[in-house]
């Protein structure tokens, strides 16, 4: 192995991607990408040459190597969600469960009846392969399904109220994470956002004043991500639909969540379900697929079936139909619903926000030595906290839970050595993400059901 260490004993790029020793790396990944690495690689190589760091022509293949394919490797990968968290928008929101993925499988690979009615041996309708189930568990006389519950808000209040007033409880008027803010979204959709009754209280009687010939329909926004508490009024589902039945208006009302089915039933509270919003009196729904629901990103609208047709025939429904895959996961996972019993099995959304601490205490006890060998400078404990639903979903620490704590006793400001080890915990094969609050890092087990890939994995952590 020949040191190199001046800049003129590099190789030249040609002469460098000449090497037979790369023949099977630019069959793999193309001259043109193998090029461009190994530019960027010898001028690094060069920079470091002239710092005093020699090199070596072995060492330049083996980095060409690495960066080409480091270059294209994806930038989205799994990750292990210890946040406590378990519908968190930043890491993908509802897992899907095997019925699903198997679903998408099928469609994915070959072609399919996606818009071809095999009956007629003519033209299909996309929308037509969810609609039954949605009709069946919810009640509703249709339903539509777009790309996510914001595409249905905005093709909803477009279809029905462009250039009409849209009058909306003040304490309604949310911003959801990402900016996705009731007012932006109102006015993008050509109507006119009318605020009524003041943060904290709503009356009918602030209603009724606000509606005159210009109003286009009323809408009700389920206040997903926040709540307020005290001297509060928000007008009901009924409430709401008694005053636009009394004017001839529709009402609509923005679920965020939108669960088919009792939250009770899996121990948490209470939320408005599709079929109990309908029933108040809503003409229509919009709920998003991968929240409560726990399948792909979607938006459903569902109710009238007369609204629902002045939707489907906006010209701008086109702009935010369904793909084959998010349809092919829908309808799998709405299978599930038709018998609610498998759902804390199947469905990972549900399984998890129903596992006890029962179930997460000895998974917590077998995991604690493996992490506290890998934080030798740290102490790891198990300690109780809670874990939230996310996504706006029921916005209080509800669920019970248990965590892995990471502290460093000994230490009066850790938060530098905790960030660092957080970032180690992150930069492993597959990422495994915790928060840090109280200066300690905590892992929530409540997400984690594979123990045994998880310390594998573990086995790669590096502190620096
Ligand atoms: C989450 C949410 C939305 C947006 O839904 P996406 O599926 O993220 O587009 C809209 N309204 C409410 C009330 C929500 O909670």
């Amino acid at each position: 192995m020949k040191i190199i260490n001046t800049p003129k004993d590099l190789p030249a790029v040609h002469t460098l991607i000449e090497d037979k020793k790369l023949n099977n790396l630019i069959g793999n990944y193309g001259a043109q990408l193998v090029t461009k690495c190994a530019k960027n690689v010898l001028s690094g190589a060069r920079k470091q040459v002239l710092i005093g760091n020699p090199t070596n022509y072995e060492k330049i293949i083996e980095t060409l190597w690495d960066e080409t394919v480091r270059a294209i490797s994806p930038s989205l990968i799994p990750v292990i969600n210890l946040t406590g968290i378990v519908l968190h928008t930043n890491l993908g929101r509802a897992v899907l469960p095997e019925a699903a993925i198997k679903a998408m499988n099928e469609v994915a690979r070959g072609t399919s009846n996606l818009e071809f009615d095999l009956s007629t041996g003519k033209r299909g309708d996309r929308h037509k392969h969810c609609e039954g189930l949605f009709c069946d568990l919810t009640g509703a006389e249709a339903a539509l399904v777009v790309n996510n519950n914001a595409a249905a808000v905005l093709l909803t209040l477009n279809s029905l109220a462009k250039r009409k007033e849209v009058p909306v409880s003040r304490g309604e008027l949310i911003e959801i994470g990402g900016s996705f803010r009731m007012p932006d979204i109102m006015s993008r959709a050509g109507c006119k956002l009318i605020e009524v009754g003041t943060t904290n209280r709503t009356h009918v009687t602030d209603f009724e004043s606000a509606i005159n010939s210009k109003t286009g329909l009323l809408m009700k926004v389920h206040t997903s991500n926040f709540q307020i508490k005290g001297f509060t009024k928000q007008l009901s589902e009924e409430e709401l639909s008694n005053i636009a039945r009394r004017h001839k208006l529709p009402f609509i009302t923005d679920l965020g969540s939108g669960t088919l089915v009792d939250l009770r039933t899996y121990n948490l509270p209470h939320e408005t379900t599709v079929t109990e919003a309908l029933k108040s009196g809503a003409d229509l729904v919009t709920f998003s697929g991968d929240k409560l629901l726990g399948g792909p990103q979607a938006g459903i609208i569902a109710g009238r079936n007369d609204l629902i047709q002045k939707i489907r025939h906006n010209p701008i429904m086109r702009a935010m139909r369904p793909d084959k895959l998010s349809l092919a996961a829908l309808h799998a996972v709405l299978q599930l619903y038709t018998n609610p019993d498998r759902l804390a099995d199947e469905l990972p959304t549900f399984r998890w926000l129903s596992r006890d601490i029962s179930e997460l205490q000895p998974l917590a006890d077998s995991l604690l030595k493996s992490v506290q060998d890998k934080c030798n400078d740290f102490q790891v404990c198990i300690a109780p906290t809670h874990s939230q639903v996310g996504s706006g979903a029921l916005p209080i620490d509800i669920l019970e839970s248990i965590a892995l704590k990471i502290t460093m006793p000994n230490r009066r400001r850790p938060g530098k050595a905790l960030n660092t080890l957080g970032k180690a915990f992150r930069d492993l094969p597959v990422p495994v993400i915790g928060r840090i609050t109280d200066d300690a890092l905590w892992f929530d087990l409540r997400c984690l059901e594979n123990e045994e890939h998880f310390i594998k994995n573990l086995q790669h952590l590096k502190i620096k």
